[in-house]
Formats: structure tokens, sequence, C-alpha cells
């Protein structure tokens, strides 16, 4: 079973901390603790909200509207600094992947998936590894387990923000139509329903308007099914919800989703319908990951059609992306058009989703698999030396 363990910063980080990431409120307490008066932290913190998420600066002295004596004690106890990438990978079709690591060793990865014309997805993990052991997923294989802070999260939209070069400058602004990352999804490492405190921080920093500015509809977070805590999502992200489904019936999706046991299809069902503000304009996602002979028939289709009937939703057949060890395989091509065809009929549109980034390990629970991979062998180089 993988572990929870909690976050160790390093000597390093709290010797000079970066301010990246933070919330107005941590931003304010950090500005407070080296000095600044009280009754003036709040204005101070907004000023440099604005250079750190708006322009997304890396230099206290690119500040100009910041009081020079204020700039020199911002550099002295504190960087812009982002977290380390370790390795960044493009594939053949655009999609990029970039693996952090962060100031205790940990390391996330987070991918960039371009769409046609000009938008494109950010999928962020939200833990170090996942506690949730579903049976075709790579990530949770890992071992150690932690919860990213919100500003880890955060960090991960300034990192791909950096890649793309997308911060506006006070002399060349960004316009809603010119971004490249227009949408952010939860469906990177990690069960972000376990992490709802750090999430929904991160949510509030990535939405605000005077910053990075991606509206909370373009922001989806995807579960695996945490009852107790959808109604909770919604009411304090106003986030899209996405549910990694998988199976329709309890027998099934014990085996393939283990917290099946613990939240079953009545009470997930129960929390979905119950999540604030769904309408046809505010649909969640279902994903269904097409596991050959597992979950694939045309009977299984219609029952999906069923169970989903009067709930506004979209459909996403995820083709199961292989990993080194596992034991499924994907569906044949001609059974996944079956299965969408039936779909389609319901009133889906298009609902099977192309992988992408496959070449790179980069598609959907592939994620960490290679850097952990090349640890393990490391190791045990390490150890036989
Ligand atoms: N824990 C959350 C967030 C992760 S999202 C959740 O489960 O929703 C990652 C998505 O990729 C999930 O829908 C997951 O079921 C799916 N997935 C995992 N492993 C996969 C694989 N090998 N092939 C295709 N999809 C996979």
């Amino acid at each position: 079973m993988p572990v929870l363990i909690d976050a160790m910063p390093s000597a390093a980080a709290a010797a000079r901390p970066s301010l990246v990431g933070l919330t107005r409120e941590e931003l304010r307490a950090r500005l407070i603790g080296v000095g600044v008066e009280e009754k003036k932290a709040k204005m101070r913190a907004e000023q440099l909200w604005r250079w750190i998420y708006h322009y997304g600066v890396r230099d206290f002295a690119a500040m100009s509207n910041v009081a020079k004596a204020l700039r020199a004690l911002l550099a002295d106890h504190f960087t812009l600094e982002r977290p380390e990438i370790t390795a960044a990978q493009i594939s053949t079709d655009g999609t990029r992947k970039w693996l952090i690591r962060l100031a205790d060793g940990a390391e996330v990865e987070c991918v960039f998936i371009p769409d046609v014309g000009r938008s494109g997805a950010l999928c962020v993990s939200s833990q170090v590894g996942c506690t949730l052991t579903c049976t075709f997923c790579h990530t949770g294989t890992q071992k150690l387990v932690r919860n990213l802070t919100s500003a880890e999260i955060v960090a991960q939209v300034m990192i791909a923000r950096d890649a793309l070069n997308e911060w506006p400058t006070p002399e060349r602004p960004l316009n809603d139509g010119e971004r490249v990352l227009t949408n952010i999804v939860f469906m990177g490492m990690g069960e972000p329903l376990y992490n709802l405190d750090h999430v929904a921080a991160a949510i509030d920093v990535i939405s605000d308007g005077d910053g990075i500015s991606i509206s909370r509809r373009r922001i989806t977070v995807s579960t695996a099914g945490v009852a107790p805590k959808i109604r909770e999502l919604g009411e304090r992200t106003g986030a899209m919800l996405a549910i990694s489904l998988h199976a329709t019936n309890d027998e099934l999706r014990d085996q393939l989703v283990p917290l099946n046991r613990k939240y079953d299809l009545d009470a997930l069902f129960a929390a979905i319908r119950d999540y604030p503000g769904l309408s046809n304009a505010k649909r969640v996602t279902f994903e269904y990951v097409m596991l050959k002979g597992v979950n694939d028939t045309p009977a299984e289709a219609k029952a999906l059609v069923r169970l989903l009937k009067r709930i506004p939703s979209k459909l996403n057949l995820i083709p199961f992306n292989p990993w080194p060890g596992t034991a499924y395989e994907c569906s044949d091509w001609e059974t996944i058009e079956a299965f969408a065809a039936i779909l389609n009929r319901a009133g889906y549109a298009s609902p099977i989703r192309t992988p992408r980034g496959r070449d790179i390990l980069a598609a959907c629970g592939q994620l960490k698999s290679e850097s952990v991979k090349q640890r393990a062998s490391q190791r045990a180089k390490a150890s036989a030396e």
C-alpha cells in the first residue's frame, strides 16, 4: 500500500523561500514576517501579486512601481524561482511534459496538451503519487505519496506559462484570444479530492482576474469518486467536475477503482446529482478507459447511457495507455468505435479521446513511470557500487 508522507522543506528552500505560488494571505504574511508594516502589507501584497501572477516576473528588480528599498528587502529574503525542471519533453504531436523537482526532492509531472486552433489544456498533478491503486493506472503503483501544497500546484502553471512564453508585459498585453494555455485539468498524478484545501486555494490563485486569470469554468477537477467531497468541491471552487467512471456496475468497479468499495455507484451518483450549478452549460465529464475484454461490450455502452440519463454530461472514452508490467490491454479500435457509436446515437458527440503524447509517456495513467524506473535503476546502481 502507498504511504502518505508530509513534505519536508529543504534547508535551502527554508533559507530564501520562493514567493511563487503563494496565496494573497500567504504573501501578506510573508511581507509582515520581514518587517513590512501590517497596515501596508495588504497593499504591498497586491502590488507583488500583479507582478508575480499577471506579468510572471522572475526578478524583484522588474517591479517598477515597488519602492527600491522594499525590492532590496524582498530580494534579501525571498526569490521568485520556480521549482526545478529536471526533464522537458515534446511529443511528435506537440504535447509537452515537464518533470518537476520540488523543494524536498519529490517529483511530479505536468503535461500541456495543445488543441486544434489556439486553445490548450494543462494537466496538473495534485499529489506526488496516489493512494488509490486503481488497477489500470501506473501512478497508483508508486509507493511514496504526499499532498502538494497549493503553491506547488500553482507553480506547475507558472512553469508552463514560462515555457510557452505566455506572460504579458506592460508594453505587450495578452488578449484572451491570444492565449495558448486556456484550460486547466486536474488529471495528473494524485486524487485532488484528497487534497481539497490545497486544490481549492490553487484554483483561487489560478482563476484570479488580477493574475493568471483562467476562469473557473475552464478548470476541471477529476475524481475517482470521493463522494462526500464532491459537493464541497463545487461550493468552494466553482470548477467543472469530471468523474473517472470506467465501469457501469459495482462488481467491476470494485475491481478497477478500489475506492468504489467505500463509495459505491449509488453514493457516487447521488453526490454527482447534487453538484452545484449542473446544467447543459455546466456538464459533468465522465471518463471511461477502454480495457479489452473487461468493460468494452455494447451492453456496457447501453448501461452507460442508462446510468447517465438526466445528468447533464459529456463522455470521454480513453483508449487504455499501456505501461510496463500491466496486465490490461487497450480495446481493439473496432470495439471502441462500436462502443462510441452507441453513445453517439444517444446524443454524445465525438466521445473518443485521442491519446496524446504517448511517445513521451505523457498520456493518461502513464505519468511518472519513466522517472520512477530511472530512479529505481539509479538506486540499484548506487547500491551495487
Ligand atoms: N485521481 C483522479 C485524477 C487522475 S485523472 C481521477 O481518478 O480522476 C487521470 C485519468 O486517467 C483518470 O480518468 C484515470 O482513470 C485515467 N487513467 C489512468 N490510467 C490510465 C491508463 N493507463 N490509460 C488511460 N487512462 C488512464
